[in-house]
Order: C-alpha cells, then sequence, then structure tokens
C-alpha cells in the first residue's frame, strides 16, 4: 500500500491510496463513518423551555451540534466503570444553556452553551437552535457522551467520507483531429486544447462521465476513459469534532482490533 496527500487541512484530506482492494477502501469508509467515537449531547435535563419549539425537537437539534472531542480524556459510557445513566466525570461533560429573550426578538446559537470543560465545546459558535420571542426562556443541562456515527448521526465524525477509482485518460492522436468538443463539453475542464492538440491537463479530476466520448465525432472515439481499480482517491472531510488525520488514525486501529478479535475467535473455534 502507498498513501500520497493530494491536499490536506485540519477539517479535509483528499489522498491517493495504491495497492488495496475495494473492500479495504470501504472498510475504512464505513469505520470511519460509523465507528470512530465522537461527544455529542445524548441526554437533556429541561428546566424550562418556554420557546415554540417542543422540548423533543429542541433536543434533537442540541445533539446535532458538533463537538469538538478530546478522546483520550474521556471513557465510553459502556467501558466506564460508573455504569451510572447520566455518567461521571470521566464518561460525560455537561453543558448548561440558560438564555431569554429581554429586549427584543433573540436567536439562540450553539455559542450560548456553557462547557464545565472548555476542551469539549461546539466547534462553531454560529449554529442557530432556537428563535424566542420577548419574554421566552430556556434553561436546561446537557449530557454529552462519547457514542459511535451507527448508533446515531450525531456522532458520526465526517461530514463526508467517499472514494473513487483513479481515472485513466487516454488519447489516440493517430485519429484525433482536434476538434476541441471534448474539451468544452468537459464538466471537470480535464482537456485543454494547445494549438490544434486536444490534451489531457487534468486527468485526476475526471468523474468518469465519458461525456467527451459521447460527443466525438469520429467512430470509434479516440479518447478512451477508464479506471485503475487498485488505485482509490479518497477523500475525507471532518465535522470539525477530531482532525482528520485522527479520524483516519482511530479508524486503522479499530480495524486492528476488528481482526484480532476475528483471529481470536477463530483459535477459539480450532481448539
Ligand atoms: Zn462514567
Amino acid at each position: 500500500m502507498r498513501v500520497t496527500i493530494l491536499e490536506k487541512s485540519d477539517l479535509a484530506a483528499r489522498l491517493i491510496i495504491e495497492g488495496i482492494s475495494p473492500p479495504l477502501a470501504n472498510t475504512l469508509r464505513r469505520i470511519s463513518l460509523s465507528e470512530v467515537p465522537v461527544m455529542a449531547i445524548d441526554d437533556i435535563v429541561i428546566y424550562e423551555n418556554s420557546s415554540v419549539l417542543h422540548d423533543e425537537i429542541l433536543a434533537l437539534r442540541l445533539g446535532l451540534i458538533p463537538l469538538k472531542t478530546d478522546l483520550d480524556s474521556y471513557n465510553l459510557p459502556e467501558k466506564c466503570t460508573c455504569k451510572s445513566e447520566l455518567g461521571c466525570s470521566l464518561c460525560r461533560v455537561v453543558l448548561t444553556l440558560n438564555v431569554e429573550a429581554k429586549g427584543g426578538v433573540r436567536t439562540v446559537y450553539s455559542g450560548d452553551l456553557v462547557s464545565e470543560n472548555p476542551n469539549i465545546v461546539p466547534v462553531s459558535d454560529k449554529i442557530p437552535i432556537v428563535k424566542l420571542a420577548p419574554g421566552q426562556r430556556i434553561m436546561l443541562e446537557a449530557y454529552a457522551k462519547l457514542g459511535r456515527g451507527k448508533d446515531h448521526a450525531k456522532w458520526q465524525p465526517v461530514s463526508a467520507c467517499n472514494y473513487r477509482y483513479k481515472p485513466i485518460v487516454n488519447i489516440d492522436y493517430a485519429r484525433c483531429d482536434g476538434c476541441g468538443k471534448c474539451a468544452d463539453i468537459c464538466p471537470k475542464r480535464v482537456f485543454a486544447k494547445e494549438g490544434d492538440k486536444i490534451v489531457v491537463v487534468r486527468e485526476m479530476d475526471c468523474i468518469l462521465c465519458t461525456d467527451c466520448v459521447r460527443v466525438c465525432g469520429i467512430k470509434p472515439p479516440p479518447i478512451q476513459i477508464s479506471w485503475d481499480d487498485s488505485t482509490f482517491i479518497f477523500y475525507i472531510e471532518s465535522t470539525g469534532s477530531l482532525p482528520v488525520d485522527r479520524i483516519i488514525f482511530e479508524a486503522l486501529k479499530i480495524y486492528e482490533e476488528k481482526f484480532t478479535e476475528f483471529m481470536e475467535l477463530l483459535k477459539g473455534l480450532r481448539e
């Protein structure tokens, strides 16, 4: 396996992974989506809610706010020794919301949540939760816990995680007349016209739509679009809960754990 980083920031990464099979690429995608734990609000104690939103809708909106996650300091609730319904300081973070619209209409934002741990806060202060009319008030306590995307989408660490085969674009210059129709129709601007010649300038951007092949006037078309099914362009985008490299690292760790467990089970069968 060989990995080349095409672009990377804290929130997103585009990689080329060579020498793996489609099932392995899909395993990494699925583990990143549904098994890497992150923090999200789970239990909420509502003391007062005179807003127009029902308690359940308010709770759902709070749950979907991505929270910055510290994987090293907190236990998964099922692995914590406290076994308490609302958790302990090792497996949950309490956030409080106490807002009232006094002067006029007020929008309540994620930034109004006050966390007991300054490291576990919403990734953005600007996520609107509800609008309050004058006199309306919300007072609640929210308990954030680690969880997994397979149990609820609010625990998904990625907002996008996908891969595609590396495209291969070939032009048979002996037969191409350089008309440029392919360059005009390509939605990803893969081709460029240089003088009388069509050149492939952005092969990686090709989305295999084959519009270029269909528009070509020569039969059979001198453009050939194919793909390499052992090389993937992997794109992963974090919700902001965890840095993107940590998500990939955790996904690989979980994969290894699953595999070890599987081997142990197999050994047990043989004995
Ligand atoms: Zn606990």
